[in-house]
């Protein structure tokens, strides 16, 4: 390390972090001392993956993309398991939980969120977990050993993941959503009623439209009422219904934002010496809690921090997809109907399959797919790149091995 360098301070050391560093050393070298400060105790890893964790399908070694080790050999000073708990932007210092003062002459903010609580009483019970973490995963893991009684609150992407992944311990799993239909930002409620079908085939139930008005038991949960007056016993209860942005560190210095730090199209904060990155900012408004874009903001980060370019962040329509084994769900762009769009429908009931094209003027600005995706990768492209999709409007529907004049 060379201690003449400028000092480039970290804070955060999740997937944008990792993926941060990753494109300062495809720049060509390191123009900083780079310091990384982690609240967990671990290297950067794939958070994406603790779903399969939880499902049986991976490990946590294998989802460890920067061990302690990467960081040694790569010359980039590693604070694990202590958070910051303030900056000092006059003296250009972070000081940690554990009282350590460290100088900056660039910091980058890399919090992340983290997963939003409910209203309900009762929620600090124990074995109600959140869903954001190794820690917590394990914690599931263990408790989902011995259940028999789940809960899991929130039928978005996560919720039903974290459904699935406890299904798989043998416990009978009940989710809870508060809107009439499943995964209600991805899909129709077509699409989302085929899904749900499946996912009863795996032997959890749903309870739509509702929530939950608050847990009981002594120490440990023992059972949920719903705002419907529903009664069940439970031995555990997993809450995903959304994240929140860790912005306090930055707000409480005095950054500027709303719900979360704000950046410009260069990912700096209002404070030039200090730059944002991931689902701890908001950019022209808009929050974020997929990976895609948080690449391209390491990208445009590391481009003006290390080469002075300037490559401006610009949001983009992004694709999601459920990891879910046995289930294919591919939806971007619009997902309702409504006036003005044309709408190309697929459905076979007996297949499970669903497929739904919003297009206006001829182009495609929404897709739903469930059952069989493959043609999803194409359509989404035809949607970024805003192709004229008229001449193939007779076979569109039937996917890309459809319409060879245009694979
Ligand atoms: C189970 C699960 C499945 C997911 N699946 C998908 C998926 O399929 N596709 C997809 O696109 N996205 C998915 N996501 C979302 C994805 O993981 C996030 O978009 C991504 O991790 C955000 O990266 P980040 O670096 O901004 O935040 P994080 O990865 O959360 O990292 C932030 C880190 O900063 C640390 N930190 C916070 N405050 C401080 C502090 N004051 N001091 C020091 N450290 C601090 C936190 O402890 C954390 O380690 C999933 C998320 C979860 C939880």
């Amino acid at each position: 390390m060379n201690e003449a360098q400028p000092s480039l301070v970290i804070v955060g050391n999740g997937m944008v972090a990792g993926r941060f560093l990753d494109e300062v050393r495809a720049r060509d070298g390191q123009p900083y001392r780079i310091t990384v400060i982690g609240a967990e105790p671990h290297g950067s890893y794939n958070r994406i993956m603790l779903s399969s964790v939880l499902a049986k399908d991976t490990t946590v070694p294998a989802i460890v993309q920067k061990d302690h080790a990467w960081y040694a050999e790569h010359g980039i000073e590693f604070v694990s398991g202590s958070a910051v708990v303030a900056i000092d932007r006059q003296k250009q210092e972070v000081e940690t939980a554990c009282g350590q003062r460290i100088y900056y002459d660039e910091l980058v903010l890399a919090t992340g969120s983290r997963a939003a609580r409910i209203p309900a009483r009762n929620l600090d019970l124990q074995h109600i977990f959140l869903f954001r973490t190794i820690a917590d995963t394990h914690g599931m893991m263990d408790a989902a050993a011995s259940a028999s009684s789940v809960l899991v609150v929130g039928g978005g992407l996560l919720g039903l993941e974290a459904a699935y992944g406890l299904a798989k311990f043998g416990a009978k799993v009940t989710l809870v959503h508060r809107s009439p239909w499943l995964l209600n930002r991805q899909l129709d409620r077509d699409a989302a009623a085929m899904l749900q079908n499946v996912m009863s085939g795996m032997g959890i139930e749903f309870k739509l439209s509702d929530e939950v008005d608050h847990f009981h038991g002594e120490s440990k949960v023992e059972g949920v009422t719903l705002k419907s007056g529903d009664t069940l016993a439970i031995d555990m209860a997993v809450i995903a219904t959304g994240i929140k942005p860790n912005a306090e560190l930055g707000i409480d210095a005095g950054l500027l934002g709303q719900r979360a730090i704000a950046v410009d199209d260069f990912m700096q904060t209002s404070d030039p010496r200090i730059s944002a990155i991931g689902e701890c900012i908001e950019h022209d408004g808009q929050t974020f809690g997929l990976v895609d874009p948080l690449w391209r903001q390491a990208e445009t980060l590391a481009a003006r921090l290390v080469k002075a370019e300037r490559l401006p962040f610009r949001n983009q329509a992004i694709a999601t997809k459920l990891k879910v084994s046995g289930v294919q769900v591919f939806s971007a762009g619009e997902v309702q109907t409504r006036e003005g769009l044309r709408e190309l429908c697929l459905r076979d009931d007996a297949a499970h399959i669903y497929r739904k094209l919003l297009l206006e003027d001829q182009r495609i600005v929404g897709i739903v797919l469930f059952g069989d995706v493959r043609s999803g990768n194409w359509y989404f492209e035809l949607m970024q790149q805003q192709v004229d999709v008229g001449p193939l409007l007779p076979t569109l529907i039937y996917g890309q091995e459809y319409c060879p004049e245009a694979a």
